[in-house]
């Protein structure tokens, strides 16, 4: 596989211009809620690594805790709503148009590999890939309510997913070269609402892949798997990737490399 997805990166790379949006368009049954206007104001997800799991060695996601091609992945959940939970569902589902691969969503009680929990604790977090089935809840979100707007759903629900997927941090990228304001990035994490440390400040958001076994394609700013970078968190004061709410076409592009539908 290893040797195919290097061969085909390229023009893959280059024939994506857009991601599909078609399943963004589902209409749930419930108009009567109040759409929040903005989006969550601290998106802050936390990549959570299985310490047996292995290294984490890839910009784009760890081959070694990818699922089978084809796979049915096995989903259920603890808490929320009907409403927040057909959203996650369907933002989840919108990754099937580029990768092969099937989000079956079981009932409660029923064994799954991705266990979601939805609560209160405004955290948003999941396991890489397969270590997804060693770990109940595998997957938090911690801010959706009804009132919640469809970008604010779609963004979350699809970076979420990507690490369910395999895919890491796009800032980690190797090339990209974010001239980070170290001192406030670590101010800004280490105040409310997140408190983290700063091991975890430097694995989720400072933290740069090596080259070394890599499977990814070029640095991808649009993509939804990069933190939004405020102007304050660079020394040149230039924002990245201030407002990515959707799979990007290289995110479709990676997805569609690791998990090829022919
Ligand atoms: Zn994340």
């Amino acid at each position: 596989m290893k040797t195919k997805f290097l061969l085909i990166s390229t023009a893959v790379l280059f024939s994506l211009s857009s991601c599909k949006k078609s399943a963004e368009n589902v209409t749930v049954a419930n108009n009567q809620k109040t759409q929040e206007t903005s989006l969550h104001d601290a998106f802050n997800c936390e990549m959570k690594v299985a310490p047996k799991g292995g290294t984490v060695t890839e910009s784009n996601g760890p081959n070694n805790k990818l699922w089978g091609n084809g796979s049915v992945i096995k989903v259920n959940f603890s808490g929320g709503s009907a409403y927040v939970r057909s959203k996650i569902k369907q933002y989840a589902k919108t990754w099937e148009n580029d990768a092969n691969i099937t989000f079956n969503f079981v009932a409660d009680n029923a064994a799954a590999d991705i266990k979601i929990a939805v609560n209160n604790n405004n955290l948003a977090w999941s396991y890489i890939g397969t270590d997804s089935k060693f770990y109940s809840p595998s997957m938090n979100y911690g801010w959706f309510n009804d009132n919640t707007s469809d970008e604010e759903f779609r963004r979350t629900v699809t970076h979420e997913f990507g690490h369910a997927l395999g895919l890491n941090h796009e800032q980690s990228h190797p090339d990209a070269n974010i001239p980070w304001n170290t001192q406030a990035v670590y101010d800004y994490y280490m105040g409310a609402p997140n408190y983290w440390d700063k091991a975890k400040i430097d694995f989720n958001v400072l933290y740069v892949a090596p080259r070394t076994g890599l499977y990814y394609l070029a640095y991808d700013p649009l993509s939804i798997m990069h933190y939004p970078v405020p102007a304050r968190f660079t020394t040149n004061n230039v924002a990245i990737a201030p407002n990515n709410t959707k799979i990007s076409a290289l995110d479709s592009a990676y997805v569609a490399l690791a998990y090829p539908k022919n």
